[in-house]
């Protein structure tokens, strides 16, 4: 049977659901509970401290099986921090502070903006968190408004609630030993959340809605900007697959990329699960018994096994009865089911990977060792079977886990939870927790939501976006569609600063941040890197003719393998000095001399042959709509 691809998946038909839970960074002067600054830093760490990851019990006694099982194997997390961005509040050391009043009022603006009905007093509530997120083993959040909605063309989207909490430590790597690093920079910076009802029927709709969303929060002014300033967790559910939790999607973009992945996943893994069961493969027959099949692989030319090998460790072998083809069907494009029983394996085991048999032989290893493979496990010609090289212990842990993955390939879609990859498709992050564990912060006292407060902020609300929309279209007489991309940029703001003080056309400065921004990123140019004020430069400079708006791509290029140097530096390396009108004229006058038989015989048709002419000389110097009005003139005058 052919694995499924998207284009033919009727969303109506299968009955998609699609919740979104949106967490936006907010840009206020300090974190949540705390007065430290809300940035991250890059030098090297100034403090570092060892804990213990410790499994927490819920209000009705479960421990969750994921940090039960890493406390098990005694996993340490190192948090990094400098004395900017972190105080003895991330490290629990001291109470957290009162709420940040400039967070709060932000999330009430968003919060009006969305008709959203705000509580009356706030109470900060802990959140269980249980991977070393966090230095307290909880996080700090606080619902402000419930039962909003938003418009999304002819639909209405329930907003479920918008809640402030404060983010969490980032993880930067894993050391030997079983330590996770963590740097606390983050924990503490305060986030926006807000999530819609389910009622999300298509992968487009959840990207428009998520992007509907995304303007409200620009439009407060409050948001921060940047890679990984917003992170969109998607509950994605068809009933004949799972509820399916997503975390972390961090471009808008990627939404609906990420849906429809997610859904041909389930339908894949529902296919594998049928196929398996036609084949008579029972649960029962997938046992945890390993072999040890190191002694196979005494001559190896396997890199990864002899390295492994010389560090004393082991390969242990697992059987999949009745799995041969199964491990190499594509969920999704270069995606496999052996992709899940590896990122299980690397999960539990905190291994590097697995090898399995419909794979091989590849990686050095030989036809003739996995026929050795086959004998010590006894695997018959429908087996499929899946190696790990690493310490005993660990790949004892890694293959447990792919037998368990094996045993839920059989029932369809593992209920789990997923973190989003860069590309659109995700990968197991931990088993699904129960319901979400809360209870109240008491080292923060609740705060009341006043009718007074609330007036003050509904008397200036910001713009709607459906009114921005208008206005920038009706004021820079920009088409609809880069009207549209202006506001969906986030640079929004800066379009207005720009054709303010540069004078340049709205529409050129509008297809720069939008379009040609867009180009250069996918060109791998860092353009996250270009600040707000070299980007005004760049308008002054076009503004005052020092430079065309043709050689903006050449110039931005340039300077991104040139991060020290200036805009003038630039220009001048690349050649690209203005030329004066007068210049201009000389090489058109030289340019009609020079071709006066020409001009004679082909008349007025002679344009395009003299424009490609002068534009060889004028390149990057010149508009050439500019050099075209000139030409024009002089070849009439010429002509007559
Ligand atoms: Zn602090």
């Amino acid at each position: 049977m052919e694995a499924t691809t998207m284009s033919e998946v009727d969303y109506e038909e299968i009955g998609l659901k699609v919740g979104l839970e949106i967490h936006q960074q907010l840009d206020t002067s300090a974190k949540l509970f705390c007065k430290c600054k809300p940035e991250l830093f890059k030098e090297e760490t100034e403090i570092t401290f060892l804990r213990r990851l410790r499994p927490t019990q819920s209000e009705l006694g479960q421990i969750d099986s994921a940090a039960y099982f890493e406390f098990q194997k005694g996993v340490k997390i190192r948090y990094e921090a400098n004395s900017e961005t972190s105080c003895l509040v991330e490290m629990d050391e001291e109470p957290p502070h009162p709420l940040n009043m400039e967070a709060v009022e932000a999330v009430l603006t968003a919060a009006l903006m969305m008709g959203s009905e705000p509580v009356d007093e706030i109470h900060v509530m802990r959140k269980t968190v249980i991977d070393g997120s966090n230095t307290t083993g909880f996080q700090r959040t606080s619902v402000i408004a419930l039962n909003g909605k938003i418009q999304v063309g002819q639909k209405t989207i329930p907003m479920e609630h918008v809640s402030l909490e404060e983010d969490a430590a980032r993880k930067t790597g894993d050391e030997e030993g079983n330590i996770i690093r963590y740097r606390i920079d983050r924990l503490g910076m305060p986030l926006i959340e807000i999530a819609t009802a389910p009622v999300i029927k298509s992968p487009k709709e959840a990207g428009e809605v998520a992007f509907a969303i995304g303007r409200i929060l620009r439009a407060t002014g409050k948001a921060k900007r940047g890679l990984g300033t917003i992170r969109q967790d998607l509950n994605i559910s068809i009933p004949k697959g799972t509820l399916i939790e997503i975390k972390g999607v961090q471009e808008l973009e990627l939404v609906p990329l990420a849906v429809e992945y997610e859904v041909q996943r389930q339908l894949n893994l529902i296919k594998i699960s049928e196929e398996l069961k036609k084949k008579a493969v029972r649960k029962e027959e997938i046992e945890e018994e390993l072999s040890d099949v190191t002694e196979v692989f005494k001559q190896t030319g396997c890199k990864v096994i002899r390295k492994a090998l010389e560090k004393k460790q082991q390969v242990l072998a697992l059987k999949l009865p009745g799995f041969k083809g199964f491990l190499k069907r594509e969920l999704l494009p270069n995606f496999r089911l052996g992709t899940e029983m590896a990122d299980r394996a690397r999960f539990w085991g905190r291994v590097g990977g697995i090898f399995h048999t419909d794979e091989m032989p590849a990686y050095g290893v030989t036809a003739e060792e996995i026929e050795e493979i086959k004998k010590i496990v006894k695997a018959e010609e429908q087996d499929a079977i899946v190696f790990v090289a690493d310490r005993p212990d660990n790949a004892k842990d890694a293959l447990k886990a792919v037998a368990e993955r094996a045993r839920e390939a059989l029932e369809g879609v593992p209920q789990e939870t997923r973190a989003a990859n860069p590309d659109g498709t995700t990968k197991y992050m931990r088993p699904r927790p129960g319901a979400a564990r809360m209870y109240p912060e008491t080292d923060i006292p609740p705060i009341q939501v006043t009718e007074d407060r609330l007036r003050e902020i509904g008397s200036h609300l910001p713009e709607l976006p459906e009114q921005k929309l208008e206005r920038i279209t009706a004021k820079f007489k920009l088409n609809q569609k880069l009207a549209k991309q202006i506001l969906d940029s986030e640079h929004g703001e800066l379009f207005e600063t720009i054709v303010k003080e540069s004078g340049v056309s709205p529409t050129t400065v509008a297809v720069f941040l939008t379009e040609t921004l867009k180009a250069l990123k996918r060109d791998g140019i860092q353009v996250e890197a270009f600040s707000e004020s070299q980007m005004r430069e760049i308008f002054k400079y076009i503004s005052s003719g020092k430079l065309m708006k043709e050689s903006i791509s050449d110039v931005i290029i340039w300077l991104s393998k040139n991060e020290d140097k200036s805009l003038q530096e630039a220009i001048n390396s690349l050649g690209f000095k203005a030329v004066s009108e007068h210049e201009v004229e000389t090489v058109i006058e030289k340019a009609i001399a020079d071709n006066r038989k020409l001009i004679q015989e082909r008349g007025e048709s002679s344009f395009s042959i003299l424009m490609g002419i002068i534009m060889k000389d004028l390149r990057g110097k010149i508009d050439p709509a500019q050099a075209s009005g000139i030409l024009k003139e002089k070849l009439k005058a010429t002509l007559q």
